[in-house]
Order: C-alpha cells, then sequence, then structure tokens
C-alpha cells in the first residue's frame, strides 16, 4: 500500500514538474469539466447522497451540488484576476525598483474528506488545489461509500487523471497517504483524527489546514422575532443534514424565563416543517450508521437529562432515524454537553441575565461558529468582540458559510487556516515576493569596509 501511495506520489510530481497544471487554460479545463460532471451526474450524485444519509434531494442540490458549482464558476471568473501579480509597495531602502508578489502553485496537495456533506466538502477543496495550479489526491470518507465510489468514477472519467487522482479507503489508505510528502493536507473531519494529520505533516514539514469540528452555541435573546429566530435555527439543526453538520447549532442558551417560550416556537415550526410523524419525514436526513445511532441514543438515556426530553425523542433503529429532539435545562457535566452533538439533539442550558451566556460559550473550546439572535446592538458587539470562533453569524444560522467572500475555518480546537472563495486559491498558493532592481543607482555605503561615516548615514 505504502508503495502504491509513493508511485501515485510520484506519478503527481512528475505532473507538477511538466508545468501543464501551472497554465490558465489547464486550470479553466478542470473547472469547466467539475461544473460539468456536476450538471450532467446530478441524478447518480443526489442518489449516492440518498444511498449515503436519505439526503433529501432538495438538500443535496442546495447545500451540495450548488455549492461545488459556484465555486467552480466564481473561480471561473475571477482567475485570471487571482492568478495576476500582486503590485507592492516599495521604499527608499530599495530605490530604484518595483515589487511584486507572485501566487504560485505548491505542487502536490492531499484533501482528506469526511462523510456528511460527501460531496461538497469533497470537491470545494480541490477546486482550491486545481484553481491554484496543483496536483490532487482526494480521499473521501469511506462512511459515505456510495459517494466515495461515485466520486471516484466521476474524477476519473472527466478530470485530468494524470493530475487529479481519488484514493478510496479507510485507516490503512489514509495512513499510507500520510506517510508520503505532500505540498499542503486539507484535512476535514474530527479533532482526534486531525492531531494524527498533524503530526504526519510535522514529519515533513508540510503546512495543514485543518477544518475540524466543535459544539457551535446559540445565544437567544428575549427581544427577537422568535418565529423567524425559530425557523432559521431549525434550518442549520435539522433541515442540514438533520444536524449532522460541523456548523449546526449545537446547544442554545437563553434565559430561564425565556425557555418555555422558544421551546413552544421551536416545536410550532418543527410540526410544520416535518408534521407530527417526523420519523416518516423524507425531508430528514437518517442518521449516518448505526454507531453514530447508537452514540446519540446514549446521549439521550444518560441519567443526567432524564425527564429532560422536552420535544421529540422517537427513534427508528432499523431504519437508523432520530426525530428532532429538544432538551430542556441539561446539566454542564451531561454527556450531551461535553462532546459535540453532530445529529438532532438540541439541548437548552438557561442563564439568569442573556450577557451570561459570552461567560458561559468562553469557559469552553473555541467553537466553528457561533449564533446570536437579537435585536440589542450593545449585546451584537459584546459578542462580536468577545466570542472567539471560526465565524459569527448574527440573527442567521450556518449561512456565513455562503458568503464566498468570507473565509471559512475554525480556530483553536475547532481546527487551522481557512478556505473558499479566494481564500481557497490563496490557501493552496505560495506567495512568492520578488523585487526587481536595474544596476542603476548603485550605492556604496552598503558595501565594505564599515566606516564609522557609513555607520552614521
Ligand atoms: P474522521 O476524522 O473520523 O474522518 C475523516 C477522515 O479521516 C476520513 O476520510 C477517514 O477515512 C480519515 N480517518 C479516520 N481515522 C483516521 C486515522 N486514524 N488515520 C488517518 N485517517 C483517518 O471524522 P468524521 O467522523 O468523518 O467527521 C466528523 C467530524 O468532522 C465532526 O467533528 C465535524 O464537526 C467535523 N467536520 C468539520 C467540517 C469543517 O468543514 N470544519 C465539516 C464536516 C465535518
Amino acid at each position: 500500500m505504502a508503495l502504491e501511495a509513493a508511485e501515485l506520489v510520484a506519478g503527481l510530481r512528475a505532473t507538477f514538474g511538466s508545468g501543464k497544471t501551472k497554465s490558465y487554460e489547464w486550470r479553466v479545463s478542470q473547472l469547466k469539466a467539475i461544473v460539468k460532471l456536476a450538471d450532467e451526474r446530478q441524478k447518480d450524485i443526489i442518489g449516492a447522497l440518498r444511498s449515503d444519509l436519505n439526503k433529501p434531494e432538495f438538500e443535496s442540490y442546495a447545500h451540495e451540488i450548488s455549492g461545488v458549482k459556484k465555486s467552480c464558476n466564481l473561480a471561473l471568473k475571477e482567475l485570471h484576476w487571482w492568478m495576476t501579480p500582486e503590485k507592492a509597495k516599495t521604499s527608499s531602502t530599495t530605490f530604484p525598483s518595483s515589487a511584486e508578489i507572485v501566487s504560485e502553485p505548491l505542487g502536490v496537495i492531499l484533501v482528506i474528506s469526511t462523510w456528511n456533506y460527501p460531496f461538497l466538502l469533497s470537491l470545494d477543496p480541490v477546486v482550491g488545489a486545481i484553481s491554484a495550479g496543483n496536483t490532487v489526491v482526494l480521499k473521501p470518507s469511506e462512511i459515505a461509500p456510495a459517494t466515495s465510489s461515485l466520486l471516484s468514477e466521476l474524477l476519473g472519467e472527466y478530470m485530468d487523471s494524470s493530475a487529479v487522482k481519488v484514493v478510496e479507503g479507510a485507516v490503512p489508505e489514509t495512513t499510507a497517504l500520510l506517510e508520503q510528502k505532500w505540498d499542503k493536507i486539507l484535512y476535514t473531519g474530527s479533532c482526534e483524527v486531525g492531531r494524527i494529520i498533524l503530526a504526519a505533516a510535522a514529519k515533513h514539514l508540510t503546512p495543514v489546514i485543518l477544518e475540524l469540528g466543535g459544539k457551535c452555541p446559540v445565544v437567544v435573546d428575549t427581544n427577537v422575532n422568535l418565529e423567524v429566530a425559530a425557523r432559521r435555527i431549525i434550518a442549520g439543526k435539522w433541515s442540514s443534514n438533520n444536524g449532522q453538520t460541523c456548523v449546526a447549532p449545537d446547544y442554545v442558551i437563553t434565559t430561564k424565563a425565556f425557555a418555555p417560550k422558544l421551546v413552544d416556537a421551536l416545536t410550532s415550526e418543527l410540526e410544520k416543517f416535518y408534521g407530527k410523524e417526523p420519523l416518516k419525514s423524507q425531508d430528514l436526513s437518517r442518521i449516518v450508521n448505526s454507531s453514530h445511532f447508537n452514540r446519540l441514543t446514549k446521549l439521550m438515556d444518560d441519567e443526567k437529562v432524564s425527564g429532560k426530553i422536552v420535544h421529540g425523542g422517537q427513534c427508528d433503529k432499523t431504519n437508523l432515524r432520530i426525530a428532532p429532539t429538544i432538551l430542556l435545562d441539561v446539566p454542564e457535566d451531561s454527556l450531551i454537553m461535553n462532546e459535540e452533538i453532530f445529529g438532532p439533539l438540541l439541548p437548552i442550558i438557561t442563564v439568569n441575565k442573556i450577557e451570561d451566556s459570552i461567560n458561559v460559550i468562553n469557559a469552553r473550546e473555541k467553537p466553528l461558529a457561533a449564533y446570536l439572535f437579537t435585536n440589542d446592538k450593545k449585546l451584537k458587539e459584546e459578542f462580536i468582540g468577545s466570542i472567539s470562533a471560526g465565524g459569527l453569524c448574527i440573527n442567521d444560522t450556518t449561512l456565513h458559510l455562503a458568503e464566498s467572500s468570507l473565509p471559512f475555518g475554525g480556530v483553536g480546537e475547532s481546527g487551522m487556516g481557512s478556505y473558499h472563495g479566494k481564500f481557497s486559491f490563496d490557501a493552496f498558493s505560495h506567495k512568492k515576493a520578488v523585487l526587481r532592481r536595474s544596476f542603476a543607482g548603485d550605492i556604496s555605503a552598503r558595501y565594505p569596509p564599515y566606516t564609522t561615516r557609513k555607520l552614521q548615514l
């Protein structure tokens, strides 16, 4: 396996060495190929996502396929400008001179992907790597086998196979890949495996982007439009892969007095969206596999949260389905408050004053995203100024990811580095400093002998 991985990387290095991936035309052809495969094979992609997660067709299109196409189309529109060297200022020290920053591709990139958005989170980093003129290996997640196999087929069929490869597999295959020297690794997944990736990369001094997870809080103030707030929390939690989303609301913080009103609003909107029997709804993804199903039911069975379920709680083990579930007033030392939930359970914790929620969040690891619903200007500014998270979204959830002008990435335990839009191009480029001088203006003061007079200049 290690030998195969070594040969694979050597082949890609030879392709990169030939210079073909550096041209504008090659990059454009590969970006167009991704748009083409997304258009021509849309039905197959939706089918694979149905098979892996019972993902509703709307979510497959809106959250995955259209996301990839949007990234390609932005790159196609902006690439020429992104590739143009950026003029830089010069000073009297180098006079006369001119300076520029040249974006050069890094070489051979490894993208290790995850299962929750297996099409988007595999191809979006590939779009960045290609835009920047690199060769790339994609290792999709074995936990979404239908999408992994389809990606292997589609990239083999539509893309330049001398520069873009897919390696399917699990831990042994990924370990063999990680033994190789890469020019950059982008990994999406858990913190635990993130540490393995970082350690393996360190051996080769390979830079990494780690897109990890965490517990994303939602603070709900008492002065909000409750119906809209409830809908937007639902959209980010249950209408996004049934909670199996890295930026999904993980827990809610509100005041003791307001919590029952929030529960009522969430319950009423949930029933409008998914009916009285949500386990039968075709608009909710299932849990990805039985091990995650068992992990989630264990969080509900914890004796510390017994009697705390105020909505939902129904499970269907055979079909791996769990209904949208709300738990009220869960203790901080319960299991559910001490791991990333990554599923359809939403605990609500309460504080006396809404301002206290900032300390609750800051007492934990830095999350990938944090949300605030309020009309209070002062609270908004305090939240933005004092919460450290990958990204923030005020009066909505998850939508900050839809803006390609914003970087997407974590901080602390939620990750390092970022991508999306031009940040993806920059993430897979080296910013080469270039200073141009002529033979004019040669000043003797910089050369030996170092006289006292020269020191005073
Ligand atoms: P995971 O870390 O188990 O798996 C991700 C990838 O790592 C897979 O391709 C897998 O094959 C590989 N892998 C697993 N174990 C490995 C090992 N020991 N050595 C080498 N490679 C290994 O993560 P997961 O359970 O698939 O993903 C869930 C986590 O991902 C959650 O924490 C979630 O928040 C996070 N996530 C983050 C983002 C983001 O963009 N920040 C997006 C989606 C998910």
